[in-house]
């Protein structure tokens, strides 16, 4: 079962709370927060300066007009003075500019990098029943795509907020003291064109979530197709999947068709906006000049100062869009951050010690949803210590794993107790826990590395004799032996293919590298042949005299052997005994073997016929 977001998602106060709180993630590198909002004001500052120098520029070009000499070489020297500082004030600018944007840009990655890893931390530390709900997607998604819109906050919102306040307002009342008419004229578009950009990045947000949905679903879908790709084709289904995959994707062409039109659309009018604006302050503005209230320059002034704060107030949606994104990104990146694992060292957990490794099940009772769920194991009692073995055997869905998984504590018990040499499991440390109970289960998982790095992934300093050793114990090493590449044959895509049985015996073979008190084979032979599983039996004859073992299997040629066998239904233990004494009770044990022994029996008699009926 997996959850919908909002299940994750808990009171985390509103939306200026989130921002405050990764505007406090920023104040970590206070000096460089500082560096770059001083220079983020000081390149606003000199492209502010830049509008009057062109204004008294172009009013020193028209000196040149002059007739008599001497005004001309005045005008001449005003010229290339004012042009030399124009120069210096835009390498100025250049300077600080590039500060700000290297400064802010570096901010944001390094709070990133420290969100990353918590994120990563957090993940590893929360308890199976949150990754039971939550689909892997899901906490891929916050923790890559959230992430990036928490650190694109930094300079597309915080750092613009500045430049953008200082360039508006500083260039506003600039405008407006220099002339009221016209410098109300110049900033006209100002409003229209900041409205106007916000809804447009708005609707945009809106479009890009909808079809950030429709590409994780196209994610989703592309990725069972490719993980069930022979079950496809099995089923001859590629007809069904490609029009799945073109649904989905026909929604996403829509969603992107609508994003374009919205830019397209906004950019025009806010242009034409902008254009009418300085169509007015010309036609104005050259009237003065006309009626000599206005220099040339003076209107110069006016039409920079305009064409300046044009980007800015279109930013002002960007702007918006950046503060927006960031409350809405950081509230789901801070839910999986602030969650308590339920499975963890309680106050003063002591490390497990070990005596006789005597695991005891009193009276356990679990359900998977809680209190309120119905239970998947009922009153569960046993007992099993360093030597001895209980095997544990009921039909799918009995209960058999999930009593392996309360050992491990994956999850903790609904009731009862389990202990291990008189310790509950729930009073020590879950390192020490896990470090003494191990378990192979049915599927094992195996990362893309070598065979070598799997079988020591429990201990990454073991010397290769041991690695070899458990190999063999697994019954695994001709097969590596056989490889060109022998132990260190990289797993997976880029490396070699496993069958089940390999991947079976790599997983005993890293349990085997570690000296466990417990040891759980939950299924962990169920793809192995009986030859081998014998063997291999054979081979743990030895290490399980240091551990207590519990086998869970089908086959109870595997279990046979166990000291003490239970017989699991509905969660419940309704039979229990060494294999002679259950046969003898003639009850379901005695059944399911009398049906397996039949089959063996056919088989071994006449496997053709077997053979046959499976074809
Ligand atoms: P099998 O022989 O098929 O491996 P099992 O006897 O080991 O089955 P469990 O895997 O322990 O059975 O499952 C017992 C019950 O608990 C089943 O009904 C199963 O659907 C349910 N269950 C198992 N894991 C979870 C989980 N993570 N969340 C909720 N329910 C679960």
């Amino acid at each position: 079962m997996t959850t919908s977001p909002s299940d994750i998602d808990h009171q985390l106060g509103n939306d200026a709370q989130i921002l405050w709180r990764i505007i406090q993630l920023c104040l970590h590198y206070r000096g460089r927060v500082l560096i770059a909002v001083g220079a983020t004001v000081i390149a606003a500052l000199f492209q502010l300066a830049v509008p009057p120098l062109l204004g008294s520029a172009v009013d020193g070009a028209l000196g040149l007009l002059d007739t008599v000499s001497s005004a001309k070489s005045d005008a001449r020297t005003t010229l290339f003075q004012t042009a030399a500082l124009l120069l210096g004030v835009s390498i100025l600018r250049g300077l600080f500019t590039l500060i700000h944007n290297y400064t802010g840009e570096a901010v944001g990655h390094m709070m990133a990098n420290g969100l990353r890893l918590a994120f990563y931390n957090k993940l590893q530390g929360l308890s199976f029943s949150f990754h039971d709900r939550v689909h892997t997607g899901e906490l891929i998604t916050r923790g890559m795509l959230d992430l990036e819109g928490v650190r694109m906050f930094v300079s597309t919102g915080l750092m613009r907020l500045v430049l953008l306040t200082i360039l508006i307002g500083a260039g506003s009342y600039l405008l407006l003291s220099a002339d009221l008419i016209l410098g109300a004229m110049s900033l006209s578009f100002v409003p229209f064109v900041a409205w106007k950009s916000a809804m447009a990045r708005l609707k945009l947000r809106s479009l890009w979530l909808a079809l950030q949905e429709r590409m994780g679903v196209i994610g989703r879908i592309m990725d069972e197709n490719l993980t069930g790709i022979r079950v496809v084709r099995a089923f001859g289904a590629e007809n069904y999947e490609l029009a799945k995959y073109g649904e989905a994707a026909d929604t996403a062409m829509a969603l992107a068709d609508q994003r374009i039109k919205t830019r397209v659309a906004s950019t025009t009018i806010m242009t034409f906006a902008y254009f009418i604006a300085m169509g007015l302050v010309l036609w104005v503005g050259g009237l003065r000049v006309l009626e000599g209230r206005l220099t040339v320059g003076d209107l110069t002034e006016f039409l920079t100062f305009m064409t300046i704060l044009q980007s800015p107030v279109r930013q002002l949606g960007l702007l918006v869009n950046s503060f927006a994104r960031a409350s809405t990104t950081g509230r789901r990146l801070f839910a999986v951050l602030d969650l308590e694992p339920t499975i963890a060292d309680r106050p003063g957990a002591k490390p497990l010690q070990i005596k006789d490794s005597l695991v005891s099940y009193e009276n356990v009772s679990f359900s998977y949803d809680g209190d309120d769920g119905l239970p998947t194991l009922h009153g569960v009692s046993f007992k099993v210590q360093r030597g001895r073995s209980l095997g544990i055997v009921g039909p799918p869905g009995a209960g058999k794993s999930t009593i392996a998984h309360l050992l491990t504590r994956f999850y903790d018990v609904s009731d009862g107790r389990i202990t291990l040499d008189g310790q509950d499991v729930r009073d020590v440390t879950l390192e020490s826990l896990r470090r003494q109970v191990l378990a192979v289960p049915q599927d094992p998982f195996l990362f893309t590395t070598s065979l070598e790095n799997n079988i020591a992934y429990g201990d990454p300093w073991a010397e290769d004799g041991s690695i070899v050793n458990a190999a063999s114990l697994a019954q695994i090493d001709t097969f590596i032996g056989s490889l060109p590449e022998g132990y260190s044959t990289l797993v997976g895509e880029r490396g070699v293919s496993l069958s089940g049985g390999q991947k079976q015996r790599i997983a005993i073979a890293r349990t085997a590298m570690l000296e466990p008190a417990v040891l759980i084979l939950d299924d962990s032979t169920a793809a192995i042949d009986a030859g081998t599983e014998q063997q291999i039996r054979e081979l743990l004859k030895a290490p399980m005299k240091s551990c207590a073992t519990i086998f869970i299997s089908h086959r109870l040629r595997t279990l046979l052997h166990a000291d003490e066998i239970i017989f699991l239904k509905g969660g419940r233990i309704i039979e229990r005994g060494t294999h002679d004494s259950l046969i003898a009770q003639g009850g379901h044990y005695a059944e399911l073997h009398f049906l397996q022994n039949q089959l063996d029996n056919e088989l071994d008699n006449n496997p053709s016929s077997i053979k046959g009926a499976a074809q």
